[in-house]
């Protein structure tokens, strides 16, 4: 049996950032992984593919250039599934081919297979032939991140009625999709299908959607939704789903009302997979939604040679700090130094439009009893967004009142994800309103919202005292 300094169960994000940074250490470590190939939810059915179809989608339906040509331009006409795949899979073999290569280079073991606990440091890892082999550790990090959520009363049929995992395999593109679960992940599938004019319907049994985005910023991006015609049904939950013959889906709703379409997406939420890792043995235990609790600065279980990071321990369950949360906790499985994580990460919702986010929203500011200030820039304010046609599209800052600094920046449009790390900069180094208004930005682009929503709000602040 092989003994390693550290075992990472799951190559997504958080165990290849801590397998390499255990590696970068000199330390011995092996990455189990079941998966067919290394990369995790994030590269084969979550991040990667989702953007890289929503990046085709754009390009082939001619999306960006809808504003100067009208609404009937198309980059490539009768687009089909399989257009959408094309790109999907080069990206896909980029990705995986990088990943295994930083293994290979950095000294990293993997081994393909399903681990599971024989004892707290003990793994079995099966292989698809049902071998097994046994490894030992000192320390473990366990990444396995999560798995979509799959509800009994969901009839899945992975052709009709799909999960997120599924829908990257859509036979064909469909007329018209219901998408159960208005949170990041339905929402980004929903807009991307409306841009390829497929009829949208989205439902959430909530009234409202994205509850940790500032509410202007969901205001502005429902009205967008709607405009393009998305239709959605909030506040009330599905009673039933019937198949009544090929893609003739039904959503019975509470309140009697129902929704008809070609295809569902089932979106709403997901589920830590830890049940196959036989956490029983080890001493570990999960919570209803199978994640694991671990301390949030040192990312360490309740069993102190393991350690968790990733989608499996929750919120926030982003690729990006996955990976930081993974390099953490391996410097601190193995008594290196570790800094803390800044105190604020941006959220990027890849929908169309795009939503990026970071810092405080107003409501929190409200909430806190901080006197502050907004300021807000239209894209189409800038010469940026002239030049590329923009009529939507705002970003916000707030700011303290007291000490003028950053304590919010929203931002929803083209290139919002981008954009937003201007402003992620300046809160994370405490800088102050006088730094967007003091500072000269390239021109024409879209980063000088920044400087008009500065002097929006500049206009509307006390003068700065001496
Ligand atoms: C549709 C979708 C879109 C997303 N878009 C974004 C985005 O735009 N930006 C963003 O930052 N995040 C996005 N995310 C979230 C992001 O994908 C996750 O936060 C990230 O993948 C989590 O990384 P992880 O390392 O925790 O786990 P994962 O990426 O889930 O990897 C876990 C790995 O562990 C393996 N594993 C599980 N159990 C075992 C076992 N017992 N033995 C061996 N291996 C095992 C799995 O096979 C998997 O490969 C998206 C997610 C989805 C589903």
């Amino acid at each position: 049996m092989e003994h390693y300094d550290l075992i990472v169960i799951g190559s997504g994000p958080a165990g290849r950032r801590a397998a390499i940074q255990a590696a970068k250490f000199g330390r011995d470590v092996l990455v189990v992984e079941r998966g067919r190939r290394v990369g995790g939810v994030s590269v084969h059915t979550g991040t990667i593919p989702s953007k890289t179809l929503r990046e085709t989608v754009l390009n082939l339906t001619g999306w960006r250039e809808r504003g100067f040509y009208g609404s009937s331009y198309r980059v490539k006409q009768d687009l089909t599934a399989a257009d959408l795949r094309a790109r999907l899979h080069i990206t896909l073999n980029h990705e995986v081919d990088v990943l295994e290569h930083q293994f290979s280079r950095n000294k990293v073991d993997t081994v393909r297979g399903e681990a599971r606990f024989v004892e707290s440091h003990m793994i079995e890892v099966e292989g698809d032939a049902g071998e097994i082999l046994k490894y030992s550790a000192d320390k473990f990090v366990i990444a396995v991140g999560t798995n979509p959520f799959r509800p009994g009363y969901v009839p899945f049929d992975g052709k009709f009625v799909l999960d997120s995992d599924e829908i990257l395999d859509l036979g064909e593109i469909p007329r018209s999709i219901a998408v159960i679960g208005a949170g990041v992940i339905g929402v980004e599938y929903a807009s991307i299908f409306s841009a390829l004019d497929v009829h949208v319907t989205l439902i959430e049994p909530r009234e409202t959607m994205l509850d940790f985005l500032d509410k202007e910023l969901v205001a502005d991006f429902t009205h967008q939704l709607r405009d393009r015609g998305i239709a959605m049904r909030f506040g009330a939950k599905v009673e039933a789903i019937e198949k009544h013959g090929s893609a003739d889906c039904e959503i019975k709703l509470e309140g009697g009302r129902s929704v008809r379409s070609n295809v569902i997406l089932f979106a709403a939420g997901r589920m830590g997979a830890t049940p196959s890792l036989n956490l029983d043995s080890c001493g570990l235990s999960v919570d209803h939604r199978g994640r694991l609790k671990v301390d949030p600065e040192t990312f360490q279980t309740e069993v102190s040679h393991i350690f968790a990071a990733g989608d499996v321990i929750g919120f926030p369950s982003l690729a990006s700090t996955s990976m930081e949360q993974g390099r953490i906790a391996s410097c601190h499985a193995l008594g290196e130094a570790a800094h803390d994580p800044p105190e604020y990460f941006p959220y990027g919702i890849y929908a169309v439009p795009e939503i990026s986010t970071v810092g405080m929203t107003e409501e929190e500011i409200k909430e806190r009893g901080i006197p502050y200030e907004c300021g807000v820039a239209r894209f189409r304010e800038t010469s940026r967004g002239h030049i590329m046609g923009l009529d939507t599209g705002m970003l916000k800052m707030i700011f303290s009142l007291k000490t003028r600094r950053l304590l919010g920046c929203h931002i929803v449009g083209e290139g919002a994800t981008e954009l937003v790390h201007i402003g992620q900069a300046v809160l994370n180094l405490r800088g102050t309103l006088e730094y967007f208004v003091e500072n000269t930005f390239n021109y024409p682009t879209l980063a000088e919202a920044y400087k008009i929503a500065a002097l929006d709000a500049w206009n509307r602040m006390p003068p700065l005292e001496d």
